[in-house]
């Protein structure tokens, strides 16, 4: 049955879940508080990663998170502050730091992952949409014997997964990527991965919803969701309110604030994370993790990009310049005669990804409501993600059989 569906948000997971309802039949409208040219879905690295099967919050990471809180130049950050929602999530984060939710996530990462990776191709295949996918993988490139160490381990379990990883030593990855030198020792290749550039899959998406029909309220806030008993009755935004038969909630880091409106307590905090687009030439064919601080290289379509950090100090655009210093310096250790130049410094962006506490997304229904679904929390995966979670949307809209089991991404699941 045809219904007239209201995405919120028009980031990479809401126009994902526009285009498998329309794809569905349905009638859709999207809101974005945005002008739909900045923000997470644009400045991320681009990687589809089913290589990512180690979960955010995983052993360990309370352990740094503490060693890092008093440097703010550091590649994980929580700025410490009295904010009662942060300490509910830092509680539920510090209990899924378990190893037995690593083991538990590991499949389920990687199965939503290759299904996105999927639809990602089969976008690629569509006449009118033109945009950049390569297949190259994605070096997790290594300095030290310690992150050697680590990252070995993920490699057994992304093998045990089928995945497809090789251990290269550094004249292997000298022959990958010829024309630059990288100051390393070597690096695990994860062919299973794949690069994009972000912004020009978000263009041709837009155009392609707009062609087929969907209609885009952008600079449109959604204030409130009305309801009555188990209904959403009514979405109500800055400049007029809507009324559909099903709401779908994809507003990122934004969402633990909307969704109070009706009474629901969904935590996510922001990520925040840097980019610079250096746009002369650098050499760099090959997309990279450098694993000892954590930046993330992407030969994009026309310029590389370099990103980085997690600092999670709040909803907020606020540039810390000594971050996107840290950024630059920790590249140019690892590319001999890399420059960043001002320019790409100056023009940096920031974009805040939306993080659970488990680092698992939130797909699915509340049971408090009949017509309301929630898509969010994928944390350091939307990207990869986006595709993949709104084809499960649909599918739960059109009351199908989802393509994957929801359970592990419950938004009334518990932690620990
Ligand atoms: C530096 C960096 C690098 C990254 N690299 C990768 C990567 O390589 N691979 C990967 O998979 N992921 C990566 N990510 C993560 C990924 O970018 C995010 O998880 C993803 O973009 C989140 O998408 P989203 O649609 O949920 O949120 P967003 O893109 O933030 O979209 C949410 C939208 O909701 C709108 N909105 C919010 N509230 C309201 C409201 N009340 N009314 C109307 N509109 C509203 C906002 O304006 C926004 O446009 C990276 C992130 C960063 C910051």
């Amino acid at each position: 049955m045809s219904k007239k569906s209201i995405v919120i948000g028009g980031g990479i997971v809401g126009l994902s879940c526009a285009y498998f309802l329309k794809q569905e039949g349905h009638q859709v409208i999207i809101i974005d508080k945005s002008n739909m040219e900045a923000g997470a879905s644009y400045v991320n690295a681009g990687y589809l990663t089913p290589s990512h099967i180690i979960p955010l919050a995983a052993p360990g990471m309370i352990t740094k998170g503490l060693k890092w809180m008093f440097n703010s130049s550091s590649p994980f950050y929580i700025k410490p502050r009295l904010d009662l929602d942060l300490m509910d999530w830092g509680l539920k984060f510090k209990r899924s730091c378990s190893h037995n939710h690593v083991q538990k996530s590991l499949k389920v990462i990687k199965e939503i992952n290759v299904l996105s990776k999927d639809l990602y191709h089969d976008f690629d295949n569509l006449p009118s949409m033109n945009f950049h996918l390569e297949d190259r993988g994605v070096l997790m490139a290594f300095k030290t014997k310690k992150a050697e160490v680590a990252e070995g381990k993920v490699m057994q379990e992304a093998k045990k997964l089928g995945l497809d990883v090789e251990l290269l030593d550094k004249n292997q990855v000298q022959k990958l990527q010829p024309n630059v030198d990288m100051n390393i020792e070597g690096a695990y290749l994860y062919r299973c991965d794949s690069h994009t550039t972000p912004g020009t899959f978000m263009e041709q998406l837009k155009q392609y919803l707009v062609k087929e029909g969907v209609d885009i309220h952008k600079e449109t806030t959604v204030t409130s969701l009305k309801f009555n008993g188990n209904k959403i009755t009514e979405v109500q935004t800055d400049s007029g309110n809507f009324v559909g038969d099903e709401v779908v909630v994809a507003t990122g880091a934004w969402t633990q604030q909307l969704l109070k409106s009706v009474g629901i307590n969904l935590p996510v905090q922001a990520g925040k994370g840097y980019r610079m687009n250096e746009e002369n030439p650098t050499g760099i064919s090959m997309p990279a993790i450098l694993m000892e601080s954590k930046v993330a290289v992407t030969p994009m379509k026309g310029f590389t990009r370099f990103s980085g950090t997690m600092e999670i100090s709040g909803v907020n655009h606020n540039i810390q310049k000594n971050r996107v210093e840290a950024i630059a310096a920790a590249a140019t250790k690892y590319y001999s005669g890399l420059k960043i130049s001002q320019t790409a410094k100056d023009q940096v962006q920031c974009g805040l990804r939306p993080l659970s506490p488990d680092g698992l997304p939130f797909i699915g229904r509340h049971s408090l409501f009949d017509n309301l679904s929630l898509a969010t929390g994928h944390s350091m995966m939307g990207w990869s993600l986006g595709p993949a979670t709104g084809k499960l949307i649909a599918e739960l809209v059109a009351g199908k059989k989802t393509s994957l089991d929801l359970t592990p991404f419950s938004v009334e699941r518990t932690y620990g």
